[in-house]
């Protein structure tokens, strides 16, 4: 191991840094400027603060980056920033020394020991704390053979009564994550622990004087143990010495595997001179120059024709754009799936609205010309819409403009419309305000890389656009980037939703090399994407696709679907004049059977309500659809759509197997009745029995779990909608969309009790909703034990690669610290830091 040197240049006395923050930072700046970090490992100390409190007692801090992120560090070392005046670090925590750490391997344990042994020598400490000679401090920590402070730990002559020896095998050796762990379990015996590593003993019941043993990996043991629990105290902590050992190993896998993929091909942008965050939006990173889009208002001119030309004009143009939009739908629902395409369709409803239509006539035969009256006729439904003040109402009216100017693109001369100012062929990365569907639709992807806006959610049409179009994109990056002048070269880190400009050839050269590893990993999981899911432990589970019609069964299966987890039905029921008759939908399902060819395949029944509208149904408006007559309540309320899927379905299952799932079921008195209705449709067609499921995407049917299991012959977890009932948010809400993350802990402790509700009955449990095709949150699940995951097929390389990567006891352990935690983002820090 390296010893760890320090010198002046490390060291800040009299620092009077205004909060945490700024201290971390200027401790951060130390080690970046004796050149041991990388500018990135700064924000890696901060980060740090978000999941674990670095405040390690009697005055002095120990601030040190993100597992994952040893690769920025340059070499071992330490920095100091004294403050004589204190600092509140947290609440109720003053801190005197901050001692930011750098630490390629276990070197840290070396400094923690020193410091550890500091602590008990309080007068020492206050010296330090005040003193104006950076000698005092170099002497105390940097050299192991400074006079230290007496062993807190005296010599152990022997051994309690009952002992066993145990060889550490962490391959960090102890640090404060395990040892805590050691001492919580310690502390619940009525017995004393003894820990003894050679002549040096310290007690398992106290962190400090753990830490100060200095164990390392490989360092044998005595543990030991005397008082009435003795031995209860001594098998607990043999069983959390182990379970522990399950995560550091895999940590420190992680933590190498990043750090050789980082030196491999890693893309670390360290020069920089300036980044901006927003949420990341699309994957992928993306070099170009910036090219900020501004919406160029213009007045339309008012020029009038005869009645009957603009007429004309204006059913061409209607017409037009009806078939751009049919064929950007179709493009999208093949790319990405029907809900994104969904954005298409209701535009094209939108322009064929009565009122908007007759306004605009009227306004022609009052002699306006066209193009103007189109206009005027967009503009004052868009404000009356807007007008309302509901979020969503407005969303509405930005999408009556954005299609407006489609049609008004068609009734104007192209040179009088809106455009982006192309400088040919250079690759840019696009930044707007926001982007319109129009926009992104008319994009020239040869040119156009990425793309940033200063608004906008994960779910905007700007993310979507950009998912189908593939192409890296960041939203809600605030007017800082509407600032950036044109022609700034930049990298655009998709994932990690961060702009960065003007960055180094050194950079350009990591980015470019990143988008190569990209697309080999890529190829990587699609050639191994008909491997099961299976953990390195053996553990498998179920991968299903998320389908509507058997003509996407083929590329499913050949993204590695192992079958249909969830087959929506709803496509069958909409933009048509009337409900599909009993035959439509046998052919419909049995068509689905065929290209499964024997596969598992689980048939939802309809879910009509909330945000999907069906017209001829004539149900009542009502001013809350998604907590109205939705799902399950609306098949119990009308038996004519009931009984005609479920004939359907039950004539269907004579061609292969199904399982039948009805959704948005709240009790168990309607889960009764649908089964009784299933039953009545079976035996009057005299089919077989069929599997039964429903899903869970109501809380009460997650908490009450346990009591439905044994009426159900599965259940599917539906994350969407479980997300939005759990957290009050809106699914389709415009701004709050962003922050329903399924990964909540709250939606996860009611997944973990759905699990267990249906395993203490032996049913299986999957899940359907978009957690399942979220790597992060795909692992989660699988270590609460869910069985099956089912997703857009587009997802299913990704998921199979992650689950493979990993073992089941890593899984279990990441999932259990996540019901841990108090938040979606403490929980995806988790899992990135562990995956
Ligand atoms: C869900 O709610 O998670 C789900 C899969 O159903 P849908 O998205 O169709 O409502
Ligand atoms: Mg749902």
């Amino acid at each position: 191991m390296s010893r760890m040197q320090l010198h002046n240049d490390q060291i800040k006395l009299g620092a009077r840094p205004a909060d945490k923050a700024s201290a971390i930072r200027e401790a951060g700046d130390l080690l970046l400027a004796s050149g041991m970090i990388a500018p990135a490992y700064i924000d890696s100390l901060m980060r740090r603060e978000h999941v674990s409190n670095t405040f390690l007692g009697h005055g002095v801090a120990i601030p040190h980056g993100m597992i994952e992120d040893r690769h920025l560090i340059r070499q071992t070392g330490i920095a100091i920033l004294q403050i004589p005046g204190g600092l509140e670090w947290n609440a109720g925590q003053t801190v005197h020394l901050v001692v930011a750490i750098a630490a390629q391997s276990d070197e840290h344990i070396q400094v923690l020991r020193r410091l550890t042994r500091l602590l008990q020598d309080e007068a020492q400490l206050q010296r330090l704390f005040t003193c104006t000679d950076p000698a005092l401090l170099i002497a105390s920590l940097s050299d192991e053979t400074a006079p230290a402070a007496p062993a807190a730990n005296a010599p152990a002559a022997h051994d309690l009564e009952q002992a066993f020896e145990w060889t550490i095998d962490y391959p960090n050796g102890l640090h404060a994550r395990p040892a805590s762990a050691w001492v919580d379990t310690a502390k619940r015996f009525d017995a004393t622990i003894q820990i003894r590593h050679g002549d040096e003993s310290a007690s398992a019941q106290k962190l400090i004087g753990l830490l100060q043993l200095g164990l390392q990996h490989g360092d044998r043991l005595v543990v030991s143990a005397s008082g009435p629990q003795r031995d209860a105290a001594l098998s607990a902590l043999r069983d959390v010495m182990i379970r522990v050992s399950a995560q550091e190993q895999a940590d420190a896998a992680a933590a190498r595997n990043k750090a050789q993929q980082a030196q491999q091909q890693g893309f670390t942008p360290d020069n920089a001179k300036m980044s901006i965050g927003g949420i990341s939006a699309s994957p992928g990173l993306a070099i170009g120059v910036t090219q900020t889009l501004t919406a160029q208002t213009r007045a339309i001119p008012d020029l009038p024709a005869p009645l009957a030309e603009d007429g004309a004009r204006l059913d061409q143009a209607l017409t037009a754009t009806r078939q751009a939009l049919d064929t950007l739908a179709l493009d999208t629902a093949r790319r990405l799936g029907a809900t994104e395409a969904g954005i298409f369709h209701a535009q094209a409803e939108l322009i064929a609205d009565t009122d908007l239509i007759s306004l605009c006539c009227r306004l022609m035969t009052e002699g306006h010309g066209v193009a103007w009256s189109w206009h005027q006729a967009i503009e004052q439904q868009a404000e009356r819409l807007s007008a309302l003040g509901s979020p969503l109402l407005a969303a509405r009216a930005a999408d009556l403009r954005d299609v407006g100017r489609r049609v008004l693109a068609i009734l104007l001369p192209p040179s009088a419309t809106e455009t982006l100012a192309h400088s040919a062929n250079t690759p840019t990365i696009l930044i707007a305000h926001d982007l319109a569907p129009s926009d992104t639709a008319t994009l020239d992807t040869t040119r156009i890389l990425g793309l940033c806006t200063a608004q906008g959610g994960p779910t905007s049409h700007t993310a979507i656009l950009a998912r189908t179009l593939g192409l890296p994109a960041l939203v809600a990056g605030g007017p800082a980037l509407l600032d950036i002048p044109d022609g700034v070269m930049a990298i655009l880190d998709g994932n990690g939703g961060r702009l960065y400009l003007e960055p180094s050839a050194a950079d350009l050269d990591a980015a470019r090399a990143w988008i190569a590893r990209q697309a080999t990993q890529a190829a990587a999981q699609a050639a191994e994407c008909a491997l099961p899911a299976q953990t390195r432990d053996g553990k498998r589970f179920e991968i299903g696709a998320n389908l509507t019609r058997a003509d996407q069964a083929p590329a499913a299966l050949a993204q590695g679907a192992e079958g249909v987890g969830l087959m929506r039905t709803e496509f069958l029921f909409l933009e048509r004049g009337s409900a599909p008759d009993e035959e439509e939908q046998y052919r419909a399902y049995r068509a689905m059977i065929e290209a499964l060819g024997g596969r598992t395949l689980v048939i939802r029944a309809l879910d009509i309500g909330g945000d999907k509208e069906v017209p001829y149904l004539g149900l009542a408006p009502e001013a809350n659809p998604f907590l109205g007559v939705r799902g399950a309540r609306l098949l119990l309320a009308r038996p004519d759509l009931l009984d005609t899927q479920l004939r359907a379905l039950y004539r269907a299952s004579a061609h292969g197997p199904i399982s039948i799932m009805f959704p948005m079921v709240t009790s168990l008195s309607e889960l009764l009745t649908l089964r009784a209705a299933c039953e009545r449709i079976r035996l009057s067609l005299n089919a077989a029995p069929i599997p039964l499921g429903i899903m869970i995407e109501v809380p009460a049917a997650a908490a009450m779990a346990e009591r439905l299991a044994p009426h159900a012959d599965f259940f599917s977890i539906g994350t969407n909608d479980l997300t939005q009932y759990v957290l009050a948010i809106d699914r389709q809400h415009p701004e709050l969309a962003a922050q329903a993350d399924s990964l909540h802990p709250a939606v996860l402790r009611l997944i973990k009790q759905t699990v267990d509700g249906a395993h203490a009955h032996g049913i299986w449990v999957g899940v359907c909703g978009g957690l399942a095709g979220d790597p992060q949150g795909a692992a989660i699940l699988a270590g609460l034990g869910v069985d099956e995951l089912s997703m857009s097929p587009r997802d299913i390389p990704a998921i199979k690669a992650r689950l493979r990567a990993s073992t089941h006891s890593a899984l279990v352990e990441m999932a259990r610290q996540a019901l841990d935690c108090d938040s979606a983002t403490e929980i995806r820090a988790l899992a990135e830091e562990i995956a």
